[in-house]
């Protein structure tokens, strides 16, 4: 399973250590290697569980777990999630105060040509996690959820207590029944959750699959951009240090809270601005310094026409909401972007492959 040698044995959140110990599923991914660093740079100890999943290139997940993976006290971890022997080993091995869990197959149109697997990754394989964390006592989860569960909801800015009970797709329904399934252990088990519902992640190492990835892509081969329906579709996009700054407030408000008594809570991360689409194509082709084609799409099925999020509950348990604004965050997401192809361009010229993939 690829474990270093660094686990610390049961009852070892060693005393006169700062820091929490605490776990991260995806931790190779987007959102988990950025949030690896974040909380390595805030005196953490992190534990990363990551497959490599397939859905997009493990080249790219190698190179993004790298600059975390060197740290000493970042411990990685090969396997998948829905290995009960493998979680069992390492829940028995350290004690961990917390566990943030962003492992998923993410994305809605792939949740439609294979919802199979959707729900065995993001609904069997949390509760997975669950079973672990309740044989071996871990108190506290962060579970990275999705605005996409609101659907097609009408009640805009989206509020957290909404029902959320018509999810337009696989994706969607499988981001639910997970959090559904966090309360269950909560309840049952006094496990303490917060449920975070992320909007529309951007910024570096952003998946290949998402728009702006694949937009930025597109331009730069001089290929036209495919945009579905009529442009006025609009998302509530939040920049990734925002969403990690999010993560981890919500992770010592939880550690915080518990001690009083089990928590659950859902929260927003989002800035409760949303972007169309057109206006999106034309902020990225500003920041890129290119001239768009664009060819015209019908609607896909799945998409929702709007996400939006309430910031009313973030602030007043985080103290926090997303405030970075997406022209300045594409300028960041355009300099890595670039600076990434040029290395690719040169790993290629000199026959060494590439690590960015
Ligand atoms: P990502 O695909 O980059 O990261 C997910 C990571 O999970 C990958 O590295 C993958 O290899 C790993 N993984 C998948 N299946 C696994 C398994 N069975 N065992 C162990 N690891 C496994 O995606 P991301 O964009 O970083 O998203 C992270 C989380 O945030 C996901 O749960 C996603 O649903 C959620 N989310 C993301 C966004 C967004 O805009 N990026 C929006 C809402 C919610």
């Amino acid at each position: 399973m690829g474990m270093n040698e660094n686990g610390s044995k049961p009852g070892g959140n060693g005393k006169g250590e700062t820091g929490l110990k605490v776990l991260v599923t995806g931790a190779a991914g987007f959102i988990g290697s950025h949030l690896c660093e974040r909380l390595l740079d805030r005196g953490h100890h992190v534990w990363g569980l990551d497959n490599f999943d397939p859905f997009y290139s493990p080249r790219i997940k190698r190179a993004n777990i790298r600059a975390a993976a060197e740290d000493p006290r970042m411990h990685f971890v090969e396997g998948d999630l829905r290995d009960q022997v493998l979680l069992g080993g390492l829940l028995a091995d350290v004690r961990f105060d917390t566990v943030v869990h962003l492992a998923a197959r993410p994305g809605v149109r792939p949740s439609i040509e294979d919802p199979g697997l959707c729900f065995d990754v993001n609904v069997m394989g949390t509760l997975s996690l669950l079973e672990a964390m309740r044989r071996y006592q871990v108190p506290a989860l962060v579970y990275g959820s999705s605005s996409s569960v609101y659907g097609k909801s009408r009640q805009v800015p989206f509020e957290e207590s909404e029902a959320a009970d018509r999810p337009v797709s696989q994706y969607a329904a499988s981001k639910r029944a997970a959090e559904l399934l966090c309360h269950t252990y909560h309840d049952l088990y006094g496990m303490s959750v917060y449920c975070l519902r992320f909007f529309t992640v951007f910024g570096p190492r952003q998946r290949p699959d998402l728009a702006i990835h694949k937009f930025a892509r597109l331009m730069s081969d001089g290929q036209p951009l495919p945009l579905y329906g009529d442009g006025t579709s609009a998302r509530d996009y939040t920049y990734v240090d925002d969403t990690v700054e999010g993560i981890e407030r919500a992770m010592l408000r939880l550690e915080r809270d518990r001690k009083k008594g089990p928590v659950y809570e859902i929260i927003n991360l989002g800035r409760s601005e949303p972007t169309t689409l057109d206006e999106l194509v034309s902020t990225l082709s500003d920041a890129m310094g290119m001239q768009p084609r664009i060819e015209r799409m019908p609607d896909q099925p799945g998409d929702v026409p709007l996400t939006c999020a309430s910031t009313r509950k973030s602030k007043e348990l985080l103290d926090f909401a997303p405030d970075l604004d997406l022209s300045t965050g594409l300028r960041r997401f355009v300099e890595w972007y670039r600076e990434t192809r040029e290395e690719e361009a040169s790993a290629a010229a000199s026959g060494t492959g590439s690590a960015a993939g």
